[in-house]
């Protein structure tokens, strides 16, 4: 047995390589691919059981992981990552045997695994998990005091991966499609996960809470939230009936929450009209307050921003816009369509929550403010872009692109709705691909070839261009006489998306490509669409 274990581990190391100078290594492959100790079994539901020892730091309980077999293997990858430690496994009452190499454990099955069955496997583990550095973007356990001095603690593990907190398969190509999911705390204390409030128990000193969240989510979407809450709650009458929307904040901030928070139901307008409708009305939506600025956990998105418009009171596009709404509201809550409901397989992909997300920003603004507000603000979210490398990321890998996945995606999709030319066509497809991908994992070569047929335009070169390099197509143009002569640099092959131009009074297609081309024109002032993500030059 020992020797099998041995041989799947060397195995899986011929896969590490390099790439663009960097290093990846055996266990950069083991956390971010789909490995033979994955991928025959399909995740079907988890009850993830925990005491949460807020004076200690501590943690410890089981996860149950109940699965189908999707064909005969013997080994099963669960990842938990170090300091957490796994005590034991059991299955039908048995204690598995198992090896650890990192933070990948592979447990031996001691029954055979009929293709088609469902069996399960209950982890017991404990430890003090890393602490979150810098949440959320280095997570881990913020364990935090409110300012009468109670306890204020929340997970937050995006890329880092929820094996940093809980064993489960940290792969997001599979989503459990339920879960449960059951925190112990001090009796002084309450416990806000995903999903709704099934029951809780009380003993002398503690109260379990018991979420259950009935809906596929994905493992970063998991959260405890744990603090001195007060909640309060309405009834959103959204596109499929009555939604509970539902608010959990700390005692102090109960009235500035109940001010800021009405920008909920405002979001879901908004967001209801452009993607369809919210994707987890069994779960119901949540904020929750946390000692972080926010997240978005699937139906409980996490608020820390303050109880502010913009972000952390700025305005991200300096257009003013950005002060109309609070960041973290529109934003996480954006998520919920994208990251929640579709989902990326591949964190390489994660342009998909991001770049959707930030454009629901300006959306957003559509919706309320009308179509200048929303172009005002995603062109003014232009600046932040650093085109440092390709928005898309390394596969396989656990690696994610450059950080222009959120305002140089949103533009990208600016610019797509120029290109599609009608507004209602565009938010039919914005909805249709809702449906489409409900509830599952995509890559970014399903999204493309969706966009791609549902607008009728061959997209394969704008999209090689805007995510996998970080070249910014630039539009040259000269007048000579009246001959306009036009062309593009700086672009992929067959990059040839039309733009539109003011010239004199009136506003006209061109088709660049990158040769030259030439059009008669009856006036000298010509003026490029700001709405094209392009940088245009005059040639002289
Ligand atoms: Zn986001």
């Amino acid at each position: 047995m020992k020797y099998l274990l041995i041989v799947i581990l060397s195995f899986c190391s011929v896969f590490a390589y390099s790439q663009d100078n960097l290093s990846y290594t055996k266990e950069d492959f083991l956390r971010g691919s789909i490995t033979p100790e994955r991928e025959w079994w399909d995740l079907n539901y988890y009850h993830l059981d925990i005491e949460v020892k807020p004076d200690l730091k501590f943690i410890s309980g089981t996860n149950t992981i109940r699965y189908k077999v999707l064909k005969e293997h013997d080994l099963m990858q669960i990842d938990l990552q170090a300091p957490m430690q796994i005590e034991k496994v059991v299955s039908d009452g048995k204690e598995l045997t198992f090896k650890s190499s990192g933070n990948v454990h592979l447990i031996l099955l001691s029954k055979k695994q009929v293709k088609g069955d469902f069996n399960e496997i209950t982890i017991h583990y404990s430890g003090n998990p890393k602490e979150a550095v810098r949440a959320p973007w280095d997570g881990g356990f913020s364990w935090k005091k409110d300012s009468k001095g109670s306890h204020f603690i929340a997970t937050s593990c995006q890329s880092l991966g929820a094996s940093v907190w809980w064993p489960n398969k940290d792969h997001m190509y599979d989503e459990v499609d339920s879960m449960a999911i059951s925190v112990k705390v001090p009796k002084d204390l309450m416990n806000v996960s995903n999903g709704r409030l099934r029951s809780v128990d009380e003993d002398a000193n503690t109260k379990t809470y018991h979420w259950y969240v009935d809906s596929p989510i994905n493992n970063y979407g998991v959260n405890v939230n744990i603090g001195d809450y007060v909640h309060f709650g309405e009834k959103y009458k959204g596109e499929n009936g009555d939604l509970d929307l539902d608010y959990y904040v700390l005692p102090e901030n109960l009235e500035k929450a109940k001010e800021q928070f009405k920008q909920t139901g405002q979001m879901m307008d908004a967001f209801e009209h452009w993607f369809g409708p919210y994707p987890f009305y069994k779960d119901g939506f949540k904020l929750v307050e946390v000692p972080y600025l926010g997240m978005e956990h699937q139906s409980s998105v996490t608020y820390g921003n303050g109880y502010q418009n913009g972000y952390k009171g700025m305005d991200l596009s300096d257009s003013g816009w950005g002060l109309k709404f609070d960041f973290i509201i529109i934003h996480e809550a954006g998520h919920e369509w994208f990251a929640n409901s579709i989902t990326y397989k591949d964190i390489a992909d994660m342009w998909i929550h991001e770049g959707f997300t930030a454009y629901s920003e300006n959306l957003y603004l559509d919706y309320h403010f009308g179509k200048e507000a929303s172009a005002d603000y995603v062109i003014g979210t232009r600046k932040r872009i650093q085109n440092d490398k390709p928005i898309i990321g390394r596969y396989n890998l656990n690696k994610k692109g450059s950080n222009d996945m959120y305002y140089k995606g949103a533009n990208i999709l600016h610019t797509l709705r120029q290109l599609i030319e009608d507004d209602e066509k565009w938010r039919k497809i914005l909805r249709n691909m809702n449906k489409t991908f409900y509830h599952q994992t995509v890559t970014t070569a399903q999204i493309e070839n969706f966009l791609s047929m549902e607008s009728g335009i061959d997209l394969t070169a704008f999209f090689e261009q805007y995510l996998r390099t970080s070249m910014i197509p630039t539009l040259e143009y000269k007048l000579e006489g009246k001959n306009l002569k036009y062309r593009y640099t700086n672009v992929v092959e067959d990059f040839d998306m039309p733009v539109e131009m003011t010239i004199g009074d009136k506003n006209q297609w061109i088709y660049p490509t990158s040769d030259w081309k030439t059009e008669k024109v009856n006036s000298s002032t010509l003026n490029v669409d700001r709405d094209f993500y392009i940088d245009s030059k005059i040639i002289k």
